[in-house]
């Protein structure tokens, strides 16, 4: 569904990513891991229209989303992307925050649209903050609320960019759940993140990168029990 072929990504002199190719799968869900600075957000950002590539073609549903040919708004109805950090708009209730897409870029039905966001809320257990404001909420409602907010828009693919990162340890499993649940109903998921353990429950397949090259490419299994390369074994044991 998303295939990116031979990506390259530099900010100036600066090389980030030096030819990434990588095919995700209808339903797959690709966790990418490696070192701080080896790319992993680059590479979100470049598959989300966010920056502007220096070589290479990324193709949703064998539609070119990159370069000249990027089309932005198509881009944005179809990937979903959830950051670290969830930026709700702080004057807006949450159910607002969550319209805003479908409603005004989409143009879909806002009965319709908040039904389903309704829905979506209760789900992640958070029905009963629908008319709260984003400062009312801890940081994993909130996160929960940005990913409900990307999955109101029906994306094709979602991104996650270390959406736990911020957040407390006793809210990091709240939303952990939610993205386990998306993966059981068949979401096309490309996840970024540290947690180790949480890669290995979820991922169909796990993406080492470093220096802004794939070194390694393997199901879950293999990559953490026993990696192929020196440069894997060396990442992982920061993790013992
Ligand atoms: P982390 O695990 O710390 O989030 P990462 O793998 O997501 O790291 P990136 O954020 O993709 O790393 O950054 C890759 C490299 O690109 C880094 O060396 C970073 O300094 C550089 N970089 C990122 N954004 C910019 C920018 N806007 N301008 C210049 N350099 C940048
Ligand atoms: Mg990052």
């Amino acid at each position: 569904i998303l295939e990116i072929e031979n990506l390259k990504k530099a900010y100036d002199e600066i090389k980030v990513l030096n030819g990434v190719s990588l095919d995700i799968k209808k339903g797959e869900v690709v966790v990418i891991v490696g070192p701080s600075g080896c790319g992993k957000s680059t590479l979100l950002r470049c598959i989300n229209g966010l920056e502007e590539i220096q070589g290479g073609e990324i193709r949703l549903q064998g539609e070119i989303i990159s370069g000249r040919q990027k089309n932005i708004h198509l881009v944005r109805q179809k990937i979903g992307m959830v950051f670290q950090s969830y930026d709700l708009f702080p004057h807006m209730t949450i159910l607002n925050n969550i319209l805003l897409g479908p409603v005004k870029s989409q143009r879909r039905d806002k009965k319709e649209v908040t039904e389903e966001a309704e829905k979506l809320l209760e789900r992640v257990g958070l029905l009963d903050k629908r008319d709260a404001y984003p400062r009312q909420l801890s940081g994993g409602q909130k996160q929960r609320v940005a990913i409900v907010r990307a999955l109101c828009m029906h994306p094709e693919v979602m991104l996650f960019d270390e959406v736990t990162a911020a957040l407390d340890p006793e809210m990091v499993r709240e939303v952990l759940d939610v993205m386990l649940g998306l993966a059981k109903e068949g979401s096309t998921m490309v996840i970024v993140t540290h947690e180790m353990q949480f890669a290995r429950a979820i991922a169909d397949r796990v993406i080492f990168l470093d220096k802004g090259e794939i070194v390694e490419e393997a199901p879950p299994e293999l990559f953490f029990t026993n990696p192929a390369t020196e440069r894997a074994r060396k990442f992982l044991n920061v993790f013992e």
